[in-house]
C-alpha cells in the first residue's frame, strides 16, 4: 500500500522516555522516502527526503547509514494531490490555507513546502545518556536557531486531533535547506513565494517496538498533551 503513512512507535512512547533506536533506516526505507523522525538517544531531528538526514545540536547535518536505528519515524511515499503556489505561508495560517482546498480535520495529510523563507525557527537536541532524563528536560536544553532568508523544504504531516496520543496532533514539520547544511524541527516559519504540495493519507499503520523495554515500560505520561505541546511546538 504505497500511499499508506507508516509510523514506527508512538509519540506517547517517546514522551514516556523510550529514546533508544529500534527501527533501522533500511527497514523504514521499504515504506517510503518522505517523512520525519528522531534519532537514537534523541541525538537529532531526522528529515526524510529520500536520504535520512540527521540534524544534531552539536554536529553538522549528515546522511544516516542504513544500519542506524531510530526510536520514532513517520514515513510514506509522496505523490501530491495538489501543488499550490502561495506567498506569506506561516505556521499560523497553514491550516486555513489548506482548509480552502481540502477537509483535513479527520485525515492525515503529508505536506511539503518548498521555497524561500523570510523567517524560520528550528531546534536540534543533543544526545542523551542513560539513565535518560525526562523529555521536558531534554527539550529545555537544545539548540534553537532563528534563521532568515533561507531556501529549503519543510517536510511533515498534519495529524487529526483524535490521534493525539499516537502522533503529534496538528502540523509536525521538519526543515532541510537546499545545501543540506541546516535542518531541524520547525517551531515557526514565515515564507516568501513557496510551492505548497499536499497528499491526503487515508491509511495509517503503526509498528510497535519489539523489545522488552517497551513491553514493560509504563506509558502513562502525566499531562501528556501539555508535554507534547511543550516539546513539539
Ligand atoms: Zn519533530
Amino acid at each position: 500500500m504505497a500511499k499508506e503513512l507508516k509510523q514506527f512507535s508512538t509519540i506517547n512512547a517517546l514522551m514516556a522516555g523510550l529514546y533508544d533506536g529500534v527501527f533501522a533506516v533500511n527497514t523504514a526505507k521499504t515504506c517510503g522516502n518522505f517523512g520525519l523522525g528522531c534519532s537514537h538517544a534523541l541525538a537529532g531531528e531526522v528529515i526524510i527526503d529520500k536520504d535520512f538526514l540527521e540534524a544534531r545540536g552539536d554536529q553538522d547535518v549528515r546522511i544516516m547509514a542504513n544500519n542506524e536505528c531510530l526510536p520514532f519515524i513517520q514515513i510514506t511515499t509522496f505523490q501530491p494531490d495538489k501543488i499550490i503556489r502561495a506567498e506569506n505561508v506561516q505556521k499560523s495560517n497553514l491550516y486555513t490555507l489548506l482548509q480552502q482546498h481540502l477537509s483535513l480535520d479527520n485525515i492525515f495529510v503529508a505536506v511539503k513546502i518548498t521555497g524561500k523563507f523570510h523567517m524560520l525557527k528550528i531546534r536540534r537536541p543533543f544526545a542523551q545518556h542513560k539513565p535518560y532524563p525526562a523529555i521536558t528536560d531534554v527539550f529545555a536544553n537544545q539548540v534553537v536557531d532563528s534563521v532568515s532568508d533561507i531556501e529549503g523544504t519543510l517536510i511533515g504531516f498534519w495529524t487529526p486531533d483524535c490521534f493525539k496520543e499516537l502522533s503529534v496532533a496538528g502540523f509536525h514539520l521538519h526543515f532541510i535547506d537546499t545545501t543540506r547544511k541546516i535542518g531541524g524541527h520547525v517551531i515557526d516559519f514565515n515564507s516568501e513565494q513557496v510551492e505548497l504540495a499536499y497528499e491526503c493519507k487515508y491509511s495509517f499503520s503503526i509498528v510497535l517496538p519489539e523489545i522488552e523495554e517497551y513491553l514493560h515500560h509504563d506509558l502513562q505520561v502525566k499531562d501528556l498533551h501539555k508535554v507534547i505541546g511543550l516539546v513539539e511546538n
